[in-house]
């Protein structure tokens, strides 16, 4: 008689357990439909248990669209849509000992997107069949957007969102290199705003900010190739990195953005070249080979630079580079 009564306790003791885990958790049979949505994953997701049991709708607590989740893909044996799934995930293989996951989900019932570390793991009978699947849920918003946060302070300048000099200098040799393979031409861009200096004399270094923060805006929004990037040099200097185009391109490109950063019309009273701000460019492009280097692609477009400036400022001009320092434009 005690027999039964000590299982009922306990299986009423592991329900209650489960209910009250502060871990949101839910559980799956073999055939994938709820058994257990516990209290935690009720405030989670605000869906209420009796939603969910005994149905296969838990993807609606996550997402607006139906697609697996991680449970699923351990019950169905569906490893290899991890990739697609999943933001990050851990290696496929450990299937057996459970597996865990990482993504942005939209949680259509609180209407919060939120970033969910999952781990999900199997539950099998003595003979080894799967008996049901187990999956856990950590909220990691914050810390997902504090990290995303630091990684942006490493790679973009802070005042004008572009990225900053160290991403620009990992990206020309990266892209040196790429385009030697390939035996395609690089062009870069160096651009830098006139009389800058007395803008700042004239306005202030706030209004000056607010000056650099809009060429830079212009400037984004004239370099759109996915390929390509713009960057702040350093102080009023930008520069543009452009794979697989030659000088004919760049040449396109820097007009472009000296028209648009024209048509900007800050005004810029001190400027002895115009009523408004004007940038000068100097462009380089070259097929990169063993014989030249990343650095002399920069000196050859920040030597174009200083010729436009001399020519008299708010104008392009650009530089192939090849054995002999080829032709200028
Ligand atoms: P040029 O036409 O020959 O380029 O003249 P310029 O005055 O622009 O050249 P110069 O290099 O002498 O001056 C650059 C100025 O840019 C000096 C510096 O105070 C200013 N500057 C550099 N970085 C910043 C910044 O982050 N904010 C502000 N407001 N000014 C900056
Ligand atoms: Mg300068
Ligand atoms: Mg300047």
């Amino acid at each position: 008689m005690s027999g039964p009564r000590v299982s009922d306790f306990a299986h009423a003791f592991a329900v209650r357990l489960m209910q009250h885990l502060v871990v949101p958790t839910f559980v799956l049979n073999s055939d994938r439909k709820v058994i257990i949505w516990n209290k935690a994953c009720e405030r989670l997701t605000g869906v209420p248990a009796e939603r969910v049991l005994g149905t296969s709708d838990h993807w609606h607590a996550f997402y607006e669209e139906p697609r697996y989740c991680l449970a699923d893909l351990l019950a169905l044996g569906k490893t290899e849509a991890l990739d697609t799934l999943y933001v990050a995930h851990s290696e496929p293989g450990d299937s057996v000992h459970g597996m865990k996951a990482e993504n942005w989900c939209v949680m259509p019932q609180v209407k919060k997107r939120l970033y969910l570390a999952i781990d999900a793991g199997p539950i099998f009978d003595e003979d080894g069949n799967l008996l049901a699947v187990v999956e856990t849920l950590r909220d990691n918003t914050e810390q997902k957007l504090a990290q995303m946060a630091l990684q942006s302070l490493a790679v973009k300048d802070g005042l004008t969102n572009l990225a900053n000099r160290r991403s620009f200098d990992e990206k020309l040799e990266a892209e040196w290199l790429h385009s030697q393979r390939e035996g395609v031409p690089l062009a870069l861009l160096l651009i830098d705003v006139d009389h800058f200096k007395l803008y700042n004399d004239t306005y202030g270094h706030q209004k000056g900010d607010a000056c650099l923060k809009a060429v830079a805006g212009a400037l984004d929004e004239q370099v759109f190739r996915p390929a390509d990037l713009a960057a702040r040099y350093g102080g009023e200097e930008f520069g543009v990195i452009m794979p697989g185009t030659d000088l004919d391109g760049a040449m396109h490109v820097a007009e472009r953005v000296r028209e648009a950063v024209f048509n900007l019309a800050l005004p810029h009273g001190a400027s002895q070249t115009s009523d408004r701000v004007t940038l000068s460019v100097g462009a380089a492009a070259i097929i990169p080979s063993a014989e030249h280097t990343s650095a002399q692609l920069v000196e050859v477009a920040d030597g174009a630079l200083y010729r436009a400036k001399h020519a008299g400022r708010n104008r392009c001009l650009g530089v192939t580079m090849g054995s002999s320092l080829g032709a200028t434009l």
